[in-house]
């Protein structure tokens, strides 16, 4: 069975349940601040499980992109040298919120693995949660008992937490689990050795393939657990484990999802799959990568120095060095697999193939500046190796090995490796020392502590109405301390909520919590997945009063302004530069608008000005706001609404209208009730920020207006200067011309004076001995043409010694030239001469035999180097 059909069984087999079908959701998490990547199916459903939010339908199932490269679940290092831990999978899943539980859950996995998919039964074993004394939870019974009835004893085994108590985070819902593990060995194998003994012990055969969690705690910060208000379904297999165990092949890389690119590198490198271990880990790395690459990026984070943006530069990295390392790519490659990529993937994640050529570009120029950055790194590797050899040492310093890793992106394995080629080895305990002490460095940086949620009112459901209102009251439903570096400050839940929550790229409202007692700053307002939380610096007194909450409404309004304007310019760039412009980030608050956009060349003045002719036309033009919410999403995107790609978006949603052929958006944003509220729009800046990425900084409003006043300020300034011409712009251009030839006159008279001064010289030559003897000082404006006036005396004096004393702007120079012959003939030596004299004005130089300069601190020297000058080569002053 192919891997699509397996992937379209999957879902129809739980649509036959029941089940809803949902889409991924995207790979990069917003508004989660335990999580960057999203780790599992279960991700975008927290929520539900937390009970903060109801779900729609009770039961869902879907195929989620997942990454597992940093926190809780990190693989990478397993990727590519075993078969079946990949960075970007796809986990499919069914659910139940509150619905169905432990048996249907097993029944039907059963049934779909065995009489649908047709996996050998004798090959499958379960393992069941077994307790924890330390988490006080006694061994799954009911689990156990229901597998009882479906397979025989001898394959069911007890797990421990590790291997059978899910967690997706620190804290967070949990529950235990009961996974499903394939046994792909060979038949005299599976008889010298009992499966059951390799389950759960990282055989590569032996492979976990489903998981069912039941879900019925939520982790706290303190450690403990608190009972789920509901129990829950969440399994979660992995996609490509599973199209091998029914392809029937002995590694993940072998089935039809990875082979095309996997040939693809062969044809490449040149190089056979199957045959090398060290290419075939890199080729295994590399078809891997590039899929959590390239969904990463088309979800919207680009590769970057910090974040979610390093970890995908450091994906990007690992596919880089391996390439480069053992594949001889020395020139950047990954991007040439994007046709392949959207080709085979573009069916079911059109996110990728409609950017491929965004995509494409944006890892293309990462690779080039990673391999250039490995290239200065291997010459710095040069110059060590070298150093090293002049003093026998041949163990490089942790700290050596260290800096090539941090600013040269050099991984220790790859130094090692050079250095073994050269004979030469690294110190690796003193590399890891240096390691830690980094690591505790920015893990000090970023320590946050949250405390859990303190319930302090019965818990409702949480309403937003900022959208119509500034006001309201408001109850506190539960508040929780967070302390870091700023020191201690809370998060507090209000039933009731005008606050907008930073999103969007709008900031949270500002504003506070007034009671008849007291007033409570709100300092920001954020959201937590669907929670709006309000961050305070201190605590009320009561949290039994109705406060009425109020947004700071100034700076909102300033906010409103620059948020529709920035739908007018996403508007308008699609109208001037064309309909490949994408939004790649924004910023809105109420000073300035920031947008970032796919365009890849930079835009031109004309295409600027028309840009914000068009946004200041939609503005004088007074359109009203057409605010939909609640729209059915494929209604939405019936009316061409802009959708972003990486937005998670629900099944209704709200639409933002300026004009309905001109901009629609879906957006959570707080919008101006008419576009003439935003009143004036200037663009103050473009610029790229990354390979195929502008950015455009805005203003309006009345900061647009500041700003125009401000530049019409100075020109009046500039006018006041110049004595108030009539015409400016002549004015200044006649002042430039003049200047021009101000300038022209006094090159030609510093010539002229040169020339004198060379005359002079010349006349003064004595000849002693066969040499022409110049000894004098001299006045000059600067170094350049004290060297000149050096070179010209050589070449039109035959036989010179000339010993020039100068005086350059208050410094003290000496310039020795001889002629070469003379050089030949009396092994006379510029450098050396110069070198003797500049000990009068405190000061040293150097140069070749015919010509040499020094220069000095002490300018009342110079007459003593005359005479020095003199006594050297017995000239008579
Ligand atoms: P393992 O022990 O093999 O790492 P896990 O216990 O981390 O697996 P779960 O967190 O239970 O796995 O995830 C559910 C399913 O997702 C697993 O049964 C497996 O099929 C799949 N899976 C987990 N991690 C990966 C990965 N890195 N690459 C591919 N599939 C994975
Ligand atoms: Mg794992």
């Amino acid at each position: 069975m192919e891997a699509r059909k397996i992937r379209k069984t999957f879902i129809e087999f739980f649509q036959s349940k029941q089940h809803h079908y949902v889409p991924s959701s995207p790979i990069v998490v917003k508004n989660d601040p335990t999580l960057m990547f999203t780790n599992a199916g279960m991700n975008q459903f927290k929520d539900f499980f937390l009970g903060n939010e109801v779900p729609k339908f009770t039961r869902t199932a879907n195929s989620q992109k997942c990454l597992r490269v940093s926190g809780k679940h990190n693989d990478l290092e397993e990727v590519g040298v075993d078969t079946y831990h990949h960075t970007m999978f796809e986990m499919l899943g069914n659910w139940s919120f509150g619905d169905y539980f432990k048996k249907e859950a097993i029944e039907w996995a059963w049934e779909l693995l065995t009489s649908v998919y047709g996996l050998p039964k004798d090959r499958l074993y379960v393992s069941v949660f077994g307790g924890d004394t330390g988490d006080q939870l006694d061994k799954d019974t009911e689990a156990f008992e229901i597998w009882k009835g479906i397979v025989p004893e001898e394959r069911i085994l007890f797990g421990s937490k590790k291997d059978n108590f899910w967690e997706m985070g620190d804290t967070g819902p949990c529950g235990p689990c009961s996974e499903i593990h394939i046994d792909l060995r060979t038949d005299e194998e599976r008889i010298r050795e009992n499966g059951y003994d390799l389950v759960n012990n990282d055989h590569p055969q032996v492979i976990e393939i489903w998981n069912l969690v039941f879900m019925q705690y939520n982790r706290l910060a303190d450690g403990s657990l608190k009972e789920l208000p509901a129990k829950h379904v969440d399994t979660g297999m992995g996609f490509e484990r599973l199209v091998r165990a029914i392809q029937q092949k002995s590694s993940n890389y072998d089935t039809d999802i990875f082979m095309p690119f996997i040939q693809e590198l062969e044809k490449k490198s040149g190089k056979a799959y199957g045959g090398n271990e060290k290419t075939d880990i890199a080729m295994r790395v590399i078809v891997d990568h590039i899929r959590a690459i390239a969904f990463t990026i088309a979800d919207g984070q680009l590769p970057s120095n910090n974040k979610a943006g390093y970890v995908i530069r450091r994906i990007l990295r690992r596919a880089v060095r391996y390439g480069y390392t053992f594949l001889d790519f020395q020139k950047p490659f990954l991007f040439e697999l994007m046709p392949l990529l959207s080709q085979n993937f573009g069916d079911i994640f059109p996110e990728v193939a409609q950017q491929e050529d965004f995509i494409s570009k944006v890892i293309m120029e990462e690779e080039a500046s990673f391999l250039r950055t490995l290239d200065n790194g291997l010459k710095k590797l040069e110059q060590i190796k070298e150093e090293m050899g002049k003093t026998g040492r041949t163990v490089i310093e942790g700290k050596v090995a260290f800096e090539l890793y941090d600013t040269f992106g050099f991984p220790l394995d790859l130094t090692s490796l050079i250095a073994r080629e050269n004979g030469l080895s690294v110190d690796e305990s003193a590399f890891a020392s240096e390691m830690e002490i980094q690591k505790n460095r920015s893990r000090a940086a970023a320590e946050q502590e949250t405390g859990d949620w303190i319930m302090v009112n019965e818990d409702e459901a949480v309403e937003f109405v900022g959208y119509d209102y500034l006001q309201s009251q408001s109850r506190i439903i539960k508040y929780r301390q967070i302390k870091d570096k700023k020191g201690d400050r809370y998060q507090l839940v209000l039933d009731r909520t005008p606050f907008y929550a930073e999103s969007g790229g709008q900031v949270g409202d500002k504003g506070w919590l007034q009671s008849d007692a007291e007033r409570i700053q709100v300092l920001d307002t954020k959201k937590e997945n669907d929670l709006i939380v309000h961050f305070v610096d201190r605590l009320p007194s009561d949290f039994k009063v109705v406060f009425a909450a109020q947004v700071n409404e100034q700076k909102r309004r300033l906010s409103m302004n620059n948020h529709s304007a920035t739908h007018l310019l996403h508007a308008a760039l699609k109208q001037v530069l064309g309909d490949h412009v994408q939004q790649k980030g924004s910023l809105v608050n109420e000073e300035m608008l920031r947008f970032d956009f796919s365009h890849f060349a930079k835009m031109t003045e004309e295409e600027i000005e028309n840009v914000e002719q068009i946004v200041n036309a939609k503005i004088r033009e007074n359109i009203a706001l057409g605010e939909q919410r609640n729209v059915p999403i494929e209604e939405a995107k019936k009316q061409g609404a802009t959708a972003l790609f990486g937005e998670k978006y629900g099944d209704f949603v709200r639409v933002i209208t300026f004009d309905k052929n001109f901009s629609v958006e879906l957006c959570g944003g707080t919008h101006v009730p008419a576009t003439g509220n935003i009143g004036l729009f200037k663009i103050v800046s473009e610029g790229s920020i990354s390979a195929g990425v502008r950015r455009i900084e805005a203003i309006t409003a009345k900061a647009a207006e500041d700003y125009i006043n401000g530049q019409l300020q100075l020109i009046r300034e500039i006018q006041e200067i110049l004595k108030n011409p009539r015409d400016l712009k002549k004015s200044l251009e006649a002042l430039l011309q003049e200047r021009n030839v101000l300038k022209k006159e006094i090159e030609g008279l510093h010539l002229k004076e040169a020339a004198s001064l060379k005359n002079g010289l010349m006349g003064k030559a004595q000849l002693v001995n066969g040499v022409n003897l110049i000894i004098e000082q001299v006045k000059l404006p600067s170094a350049d043409a004290l060297k000149k006036l050096a070179f010209e005396l050589k070449h039109e004096v035959a036989d010179v010694l000339a010993v020039l004393a100068a005086d350059i702007e208050g410094k003290p120079q000496i310039a020795v030239v001889i002629s070469e012959e003379l050089v030949a003939s009396k092994g006379l030596d510029a450098g050396n001469t110069v070198r003797e004299l500049a000990k009068s004005i405190q000061g040293g130089g150097g140069g070749q035999p015919f010509f040499a300069t020094a220069g000095g601190k002490n300018l009342s020297g110079l007459p003593d180097v005359i005479a020095k000058a003199q006594v050297l080569f017995g000239s008579q002053s």
